[in-house]
């Protein structure tokens, strides 16, 4: 997430958006660990909130990834699915530059990167079956 953040965080430079999104300082012993190896060292680390909105994400993210080779647009629909939730249990992270959406973005497509190489490794025969001779890959 910390990585997610970093990336967008190159591109966006607004003090508002920043200050809702990012902490100086580690928050988290599990993600922090993975925000280091990811921005090779970098300040970048989520902030309370948005670790409180990752961990809401979760959920989401992981229905997502039963359908993960039926739709090529899966991680859009999951940013989707995970702004309306976060919306509708009152996170209030500023909207002057779409930051949540652009980090979710990336996380997600992250997190479904790495769930796809999975079920690729564990679940070919599934696969080929549901693809027949496309070759989606
Ligand atoms: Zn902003």
């Amino acid at each position: 997430m910390g990585w997610a953040a970093f990336k967008v965080f190159q591109k966006v430079d607004c003090d508002v958006c920043h200050a809702a999104f990012v902490a100086h300082e580690p928050t988290d012993e599990r993600y922090s660990h993975y925000t280091v190896a990811r921005s090779n060292g970098g300040l970048t680390h989520p902030s309370q909130e948005l670790l409180a909105a990752a961990k809401l994400a979760e959920p989401i993210i992981v229905s997502n990834t039963v359908t993960v080779h039926q739709t090529a647009d899966v991680d859009l629909r999951a940013t989707k699915q995970i702004l309306e939730a976060l919306s509708s249990c009152g996170f209030d992270f500023p909207t002057c530059h779409n930051v949540l959406y652009l980090v979710f973005k990336r996380y997600v497509r992250l997190r479904i990167n790495q769930y796809a190489s999975t079920i690729t490794s564990n679940n070919t025969a599934m696969k080929k079956r549901q693809y027949g001779s496309k070759t989606a890959c």
